[in-house]
C-alpha cells in the first residue's frame, strides 16, 4: 500500500471512509493476475463472454440504486443524474455485449491462396479515469475493452474511487473471471504511471486533463504502446440570430452548469451573434435563477457541490476582480458550493475564454455573422464538443462542419450516445470512444495468408 485517501461528501465536506492506495507493486501484482483472467476469457466462446456480459449488465441494474447512492455520496451528483449514469453503465455493457460475436474479420481476395483478417485482442488494457464521471467514464473504457476480448485494470481518481470498486466486485458477481476487471485505486503519480509503465499493460485509455494526457502519451511512447486520449474542452454554444432564442436560452445553462461544470463537454462559452444579444440574454438570466442547486440526495435538484475544496477555490479563482452578469443561488457551507455564474469577458485574452474551468461559470461573447462565430468557435486549443443553434439547414450543415470539434449538435446540447463516436480533436483528445467501432479499437487486427498450392 502507498498510504490511504480520505473519501469525503462534497456536500458537507466531511470525509466518511479511507481508500487505500495501491503501491506499484500492487499494480504489478494486479496486472499479472489480469494476464492470467484474460487468458481464460479469450478461450471463452464467444457467445459465453457476450452471455456473461449481459449477466454483468443485469447485476448492474439490479445494484443502480446503491450505485447511484455511492455517487451521490461521493462526487455530489443529484441522485437523478447518479441514477441516469447507473442506467447508463448498464446499457454501455448490453450494447457492448452483442460485439464478441459481431468482430467479423475480412477475407480477401489474393493470389495462390487465402487471405483472412482477425481481430485479436490486445491482452490487458489500463484505463485511467477522473473524478467527474467516475463510473460513465470507466465503462466507456472497460465495456468495449472485456467485450473484444482483453481484461481492464481500472484506476479511478483519488477523490472518487468508491464506484469503480463496487464495479469490479459486480464484475465478479456476474460470473466474469477473476481478476478481469480489477480497480486499483492508488494515486497518479505511482498507480496511475506504474500501469501505463508496465509491459503487459497493451493499451492506455486515459481521460482526464490535457497536461496528464500529454505525460500519459510520453510514457507509453517509451513502449510503443497506443493511447487513447480523452481530454480537456473549451466548447462553443453558437447562438444564431436565427435560432429559436427560447429554445436556446432554456437550453444553456444546462449545457453548462450539468455537473456543476464539471463536465469537459461543458459549452463554457457562448457565442451569439450581435443583433440578439440582448433579446437572449433576457431569455437566459430566468432560466439561470431557476437553476436548481441543493442537497444532492433530493430529487428534482439539478446540481449538487464541486467535487472538493481545493478544485472550488480553483473555480473561484476564476471570478476574482469581476462582477458577473447573472448569478445564480447556491447552499451555504458546510460543503464546496459554488453559485453558477454568467460572465461578459471584456478582453479577447480573458483566461475565461482560454482556459478550462471546469467549474459552473459561463463567459457571453458577441459575435456578427457567420465567418466570426465560426472563427471564435475555433479560437481554442480544444476542440472536444459545441452546440450551434440556428433555423437555417444550410447553415446548420456549414457550420457544423467548419467548427473543428469531436463532439457537435445542431439545435440541441447533447454530446453522449452510446452508440456514436465520442471523442475531440486538438488538444481534447486522441482516438474515438462508444460507438460500433468501439470494440475495434481495443483489437489488433492480424492478416493471415493461407497458400492453397494453387497457381499465383
Ligand atoms: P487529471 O488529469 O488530474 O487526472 C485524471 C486521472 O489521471 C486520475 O485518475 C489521476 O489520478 C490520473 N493521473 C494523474 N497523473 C497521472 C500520471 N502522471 N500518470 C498516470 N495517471 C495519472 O484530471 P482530473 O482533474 O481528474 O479530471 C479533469 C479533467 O478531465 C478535465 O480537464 C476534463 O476536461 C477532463 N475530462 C475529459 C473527458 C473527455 O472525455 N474528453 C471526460 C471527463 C473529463
Amino acid at each position: 500500500m502507498s498510504g490511504s485517501f480520505a473519501v469525503v461528501d462534497p456536500s458537507i465536506g466531511e470525509a466518511f471512509t479511507e481508500v487505500a492506495m495501491a503501491s506499484a507493486a500492487e499494480v504489478d501484482r494486479a496486472v499479472g493476475r489480469a494476464v492470467r483472467a484474460q487468458a481464460r476469457w479469450a478461450a471463452l466462446a464467444p457467445l459465453d463472454r457476450a452471455r456473461l456480459l449481459r449477466r454483468f449488465a443485469a447485476v448492474v441494474d439490479a445494484r443502480g440504486e446503491e450505485l447511484a447512492a455511492l455517487e451521490v455520496r461521493n462526487s455530489g451528483h443529484p441522485v437523478d443524474g447518479a441514477r441516469w449514469e447507473a442506467g447508463h453503465v448498464r446499457d454501455v455493457l448490453e450494447y457492448f455485449s452483442a460485439a464478441p460475436e459481431r468482430l467479423i474479420g475480412k477475407q480477401i481476395p489474393v493470389a495462390g491462396g487465402i487471405d483472412v483478417t482477425f481481430h485479436e485482442p490486445l491482452g490487458v488494457v489500463g484505463v485511467i479515469v477522473p473524478w467527474n464521471f467516475p463510473m460513465t467514464i470507466a465503462a466507456w473504457g472497460f465495456a468495449p475493452a472485456l467485450a473484444a476480448g482483453n481484461a481492464v485494470v481500472l484506476k479511478p481518481a483519488e477523490w472518487t474511487p468508491l464506484t469503480a470498486l463496487r464495479l469490479a466486485e459486480l464484475a465478479l458477481e456476474a460470473g466474469l473471471p477473476d481478476g478481469l476487471l480489477q480497480a486499483v485505486p492508488g494515486t497518479g503519480a505511482v498507480a496511475g504511471e506504474a500501469l501505463v509503465r508496465h509491459p503487459d499493460v497493451a493499451k492506455v485509455v486515459f481521460t482526464g486533463s490535457t497536461a496528464t494526457g500529454s505525460r500519459v502519451m510520453a510514457l507509453a511512447a517509451e513502449q510503443v504502446k497506443p493511447v487513447t486520449l480523452e481530454l480537456g474542452g473549451k466548447s462553443a454554444n453558437l447562438v444564431f440570430a436565427d435560432a429559436d432564442l427560447d429554445a436556446a436560452a432554456a437550453a444553456a445553462p444546462g449545457a453548462v452548469f450539468d455537473n456543476a461544470g464539471q463536465d469537459c463537454c461543458a459549452r463554457s462559452r457562448i457565442l451569439v451573434e450581435r443583433s440578439v444579444l440582448d433579446a437572449f440574454l433576457e431569455r437566459l438570466e430566468p432560466a439561470v435563477r431557476a437553476w436548481r442547486v441543493g442537497d444532492p440526495r433530493q430529487e428534482g435538484v439539478q446540481m449538487g457541490p464541486l467535487v472538493s475544496a481545493a478544485h472550488r477555490d480553483r473555480v473561484a479563482s476564476f471570478l476574482d476582480g469581476r462582477t458577473p452578469l447573472m448569478r445564480g443561488s447556491a447552499p451555504d457551507g458546510p460543503g464546496f458550493w459554488f453559485a453558477p455564474a454568467v460572465v461578459l469577458p471584456e478582453a479577447p485574452d480573458d483566461r475565461l475564454l482560454s482556459e478550462e474551468v471546469f467549474g459552473p461559470v459561463v463567459a457571453v461573447q458577441a459575435f456578427e455573422g457567420e465567418a466570426e462565430g465560426v472563427a471564435l468557435a475555433n479560437a481554442t486549443r480544444y476542440g472536444l464538443s459545441g452546440s450551434i443553434w440556428t433555423r437555417d439547414l444550410g447553415r446548420g450543415l456549414r457550420v457544423s462542419r467548419a467548427v473543428r470539434s469531436g463532439a457537435l449538435s445542431v439545435n440541441s446540447n447533447s454530446s453522449v450516445r452510446y452508440t456514436t463516436p465520442f471523442g475531440g480533436m486538438k488538444r481534447s483528445g486522441i482516438g474515438r470512444e462508444l460507438g460500433p467501432d468501439a470494440p475495434l479499437h481495443f483489437t489488433d487486427e492480424k492478416n493471415v495468408f493461407y497458400a492453397t498450392g494453387d497457381p499465383a
